[in-house]
């Protein structure tokens, strides 16, 4: 196999470094092209010196400049870039071969993007970005013949376990395999949930949860983004809206059920009563080596489940009263055009102020319900209607929040 060039968007995040504990066991397949990171500009020089990237990027001058002397300190070649057009720059050179979408919330939209309409294999955990922008990303798939392979645990079940004819006019078109929806006797989707931080806390707790609590995941380790968003379910409602995009299933076809043991990361329901499911420890490192070596398979380092020490396995449905926020994602479906734009923006800005204290945890939802019933509602024609509609989503919510 010819060695693949990754450049990987959040590298200093904890999808980044799962990508990276991959890269490390197989040095042969993958060369880090380019790194990028936001905050974190020591992590990311320590990244740098490990993996001697073409390019580092980071968000602003004063990161750049930082980043430069870190790396110049100790003799590091890779060249450092700032602002949001050197993130497109890094997924679309030429060179680069496949893209991690790691970066959290809409800042990961323009480049993942340009990497689908330049044609690149993107590997796709940036679940906000396709929230944003579903037609838009997928017609840019159809486009550039881009190759599209979802990185998001559930999603990445779901792919395993539909056949690749179904999933190739969609992810991946350059393989130009034929499609019959209909042949394929797929019912539904069933998304697994873990339930999240509060899924036993009595409901009278819910208004006083910290931020700290809230980032506290029961089986997962993630960002703190995507971790209070599984707290309030939000996590689930915006992977209905990434599963309807990426299968081109209707809101009717995807069921979420509750799994508290993390097991079971999602299923397939047949005509004839057959369920597939894929199963593993829950470990991003599964679902990020199965899109890195796809259509091949290479161990990623995680052990395999051992099905006896697994115990029992439950699913329950979802409560409405303890996770308000869950059924938005099926709105914001039945709504259509820029509405899970709207969702997803007036989500980011209230899980946002909820971590700075300026709201309480139950506030979130309520904050994104307001925004998705009161903002007007346009057709998701180009990137800049995408664009308006976030700014002016996480504008209104501003106000908003000083209603509270
Ligand atoms: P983290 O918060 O751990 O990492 C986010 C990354 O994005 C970091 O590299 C961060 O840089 C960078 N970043 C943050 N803000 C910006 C910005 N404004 N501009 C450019 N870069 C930015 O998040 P996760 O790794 O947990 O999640 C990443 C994505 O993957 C999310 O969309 C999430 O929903 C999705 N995902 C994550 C899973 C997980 O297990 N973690 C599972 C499934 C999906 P820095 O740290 O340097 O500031
Ligand atoms: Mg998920």
């Amino acid at each position: 196999m010819r060695i693949k060039n990754l450049s990987i968007l959040g590298a200093t995040g904890s999808i980044g470094a799962s990508t990276l504990q991959l890269v490390r066991l197989q040095p042969e397949h993958y060369h880090v092209f380019a790194l990028s990171g936001h905050q974190q500009v020591e992590a990311l020089a320590k990244l740098c010196l490990e993996f001697s990237p073409n390019y580092a990027v980071v968000s602003d001058p004063v990161s750049a400049k930082r980043l430069s002397t870190l790396l110049q300190e100790r003799h590091c070649a890779t060249e450092v870039l700032a602002g949001s057009q050197a993130l497109i720059d890094i997924a679309t050179d030429p060179l680069v071969d496949c893209v991690m979408a790691a970066i959290v919330g809409a800042a990961g939209l323009a480049p993942t993007y340009a990497a689908l309409k330049a044609g690149k294999c993107v590997l796709l955990a940036n679940k906000e970005a396709l929230v944003m922008a579903g037609d838009l990303m997928m017609q840019a798939v159809k486009d550039a013949k881009a190759t599209l392979l979802p990185v998001d645990s559930e999603h990445n079940a779901i792919f395993q376990c539909l056949p690749v004819n179904f999933l190739a006019p969609r992810l991946f078109p350059a393989l130009n395999l034929a499609h019959h929806a209909a042949d394929f006797g797929v019912t539904k989707i069933i998304l697994t949930a873990s339930g999240g931080a509060f899924r036993d806390l009595a409901l009278d707790q819910f208004a006083t949860i910290s931020p700290e609590a809230a980032c506290q995941h029961p089986n997962w380790q993630m960002g703190k983004k995507i971790t209070v968003d599984s707290a309030t379910m939000m996590n689930k409602a915006l992977e209905v809206i990434e599963a309807h995009y990426l299968f081109g299933l209707a809101a009717a076809e995807i069921e979420v059920l509750i799994h508290p043991q993390s097991i079971v990361h999602s299923l397939v329901v047949y005509t004839d009563g057959s369920l597939l499911a894929q199963l593993g420890e829950p470990d991003m490192r599964i679902p990020i080596a199965n899109a890195m070596a796809w259509p091949k398979r290479m161990a990623s380092g995680v052990n395999t489940l051992d099905l006896v020490q697994a115990g029992a396995l439950s699913f329950k449905t979802i409560d409405p009263e303890r996770y308000p926020a869950f059924s938005l994602g099926y709105d914001a479906l039945r709504l259509g055009g820029t509405a899970p734009c709207i969702l997803n923006a007036a989500n980011e800005s209230a899980v946002a102020a909820f971590l700075s204290n300026r709201i309480s945890f139950n506030a979130i939802a309520k904050v994104a319900r307001e925004a998705l019933n009161t903002l007007p509602i346009q057709a998701a024609r180009d990137f800049d209607t995408i664009i308006g509609t976030d700014n002016q989503t996480r504008a209104y919510v501003e106000q908003y929040l000083n209603t509270l």
